[in-house]
């Protein structure tokens, strides 16, 4: 195994009770930069017997028997592993994915070890059972691990939304087997340096990166007792279907398609300066992007000249340069997608403003040119569909009810953002849009907020004192009133 982050990555074993253990099988993974194209590393990938070996290992740790303070310290200790590691981290995801490395560093670098020390917290709280005098009984509410977690994670933010599952996991007491997305196998890795140098008992994390079969065949897997997913919808409703019949406990982080809603009032120019991060975050490869910005229509031509000029102005580049702000995407797959959207979407009548094609010298690697379309409405495709590259629809509004009715005129519903220059009527508007998450003049997802979506969105949320009660089982424990 060779791991130089300036060349070539090899990762040939998987991570299965605290050991590097070899596959079963002989599929592998040719890893490509995003920015060129050229090959830059190899992984293997899971087979079902990768898989059963995984849970199986994953059974039999004493990480529930520990108490939350215990864990809690070696939760500390795996996430001071995780930043000493931090910018190498968030350069290898930036090779895999084309996220910009200014991104990468906070979202693959800083926040999982962020998310760690947050349920750290949380599981020192753990350790003190809920006693209840009732009338029939005094109750003693006793907050276990729910048992080994199948942890499914899709390739666009691969580090922070694996410390989504495997923080809180961890604080409750949980063991987890980790299947990452092929294209982002190789930084799933990190983790398990890290778990070796913080001492993390073998078994309590395992990674096992893999495709669809293998993320099947995991949750499935009668030695799971919970499964916590982010990906496509289309994804997430073939998992719950599998675990509504398992009876299996299972959260579902899924797509979006958000609206921006600038108000009347709003200030252009903070939105135009937020746009980057709201709309086009990971060059758009980010669920809650705020793709469809909705405008007032008697100021509509000055907002769409004003969101093209910005949009164009954006540099497009290497993600390992520091000023990028849009990098390639994934794969030539997910250009072809992107690109075939925007075909359709002119095809059907809207007028791209910017972009459309492929960014001139950029040929090689996955780039497509941010994009705004114009002149269209919400029932277009393009504003329906998440298209998951840098690609924005602005939509005419007639009144704050219209506006209102197209933000929420959605099968999605996880994201969102209001601008506003009057508090009041940014928390009210807040309020009417329906969906699992929402800023005011800014979008922030915060450790502290619970995460996750409404209708096709998802179920369930993860972040904040919520984020924990998935992986927490509770029993109750009815003693006689008089007992002490
Ligand atoms: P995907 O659903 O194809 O794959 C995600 C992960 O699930 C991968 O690890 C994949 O191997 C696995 N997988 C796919 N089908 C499976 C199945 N039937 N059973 C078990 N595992 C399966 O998604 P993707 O293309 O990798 O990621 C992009 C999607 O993820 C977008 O739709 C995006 O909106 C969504 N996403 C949502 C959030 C959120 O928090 N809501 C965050 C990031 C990404």
């Amino acid at each position: 195994m060779t791991n130089d982050l300036a060349g070539t990555v090899e990762r040939s074993s998987f991570f299965v009770g605290g050991r590097w253990r070899p596959p079963a099988g002989t599929e592998r993974v040719d890893m490509f930069e995003a920015a060129t194209g050229s090959p830059f590393g190899v992984a293997a990938l899971a087979g079902t017997a990768d898989v059963d070996a995984a849970v199986s290992d994953a059974l039999h740790g004493p990480w529930g028997r520990a108490t939350g303070a215990e864990r809690a310290a070696t939760m500390r200790r795996l996430g001071v592993a995780l930043t000493a590691r931090a910018k190498g981290t968030a350069a290898l995801v930036s090779r895999e994915n084309g996220m910009p490395r200014s991104l990468s560093i906070g979202a693959n670098g800083f926040a999982p070890p962020m998310m760690l020390d947050y349920y750290a917290g949380l599981a020192e709280q753990l350790d003190v059972d809920d006693l209840r005098s009732g009338t029939l009984a005094r109750v003693r509410v006793r907050r276990g691990p729910v048992g080994v977690v199948a942890a499914v994670t899709p390739w666009n933010y691969p580090q922070a939304l694996a410390a989504m599952k495997i923080a809180p996991a961890l604080a409750a007491g949980c063991t987890v087997v980790l299947k990452p997305a092929p294209e982002t196998a190789l930084d799933a890795y990190v983790w398990a340096e890290a778990a070796l140098e913080a001492g993390l008992p073998d078994g309590v994390l395992n990674i096992v990166p893999g495709g669809r079969e293998a993320g099947a065949h995991l949750v499935a897997h009668p030695g799971v007792d919970k499964v916590a997913f982010t990906g496509s919808t289309a994804a997430g409703r073939a998992i719950g279907e599998v675990c509504g019949r398992l009876l299996r406990p299972v959260t579902l982080e899924l797509g979006g398609k958000s609206a921006a809603l600038l108000a009347e009032d709003a200030d252009l120019d903070a939105f135009l300066a937020a746009l980057p991060e709201v709309s086009l975050a990971n060059n758009g490869q980010t669920c809650h992007a705020c793709t469809r910005i909705l405008a007032p229509r008697h100021r509509y031509r000055e907002i769409v000249d004003a969101i093209t000029d910005t949009v164009r102005s954006l540099p497009v580049g290497d993600p390992l340069d520091r000023d990028t702000r849009i990098g390639p995407l994934v794969s030539g797959a997910q250009r072809d997608r992107v690109l075939g959207l925007v075909a359709a979407g002119r095809a059907a009548g809207a007028r791209a403003t910017t972009g459309g094609g492929v960014p001139e010298g950029r040929e090689r690697g996955w780039f497509v040119e941010p994009t705004v379309f114009a002149d269209l409405d919400n029932d277009a495709a393009i504003a329906r569909e998440e298209i998951f590259g840098p690609v924005l629809c602005v939509l005419p509004y007639d009144g704050e009810d219209d506006a209102v009715r197209i933000a929420n005129d959605s099968e999605y519903g996880l994201g969102g953002t209001v601008w506003t220059t009057d508090p009041g009527r940014g928390q009210a508007l807040a309020d009417r849009i329906r969906s699992g998450t929402v800023g005011v003049n800014h979008y922030a997802l915060d450790v502290l907020g619970p995460f996750g979506g409404i209708k096709a969105s998802g179920l369930g949320r993860e972040l904040g004192p919520e984020g924990l009660s998935p992986y927490v089982a509770l029993k109750s424990v009815y003693l006689t009133p008089e007992s002490r």
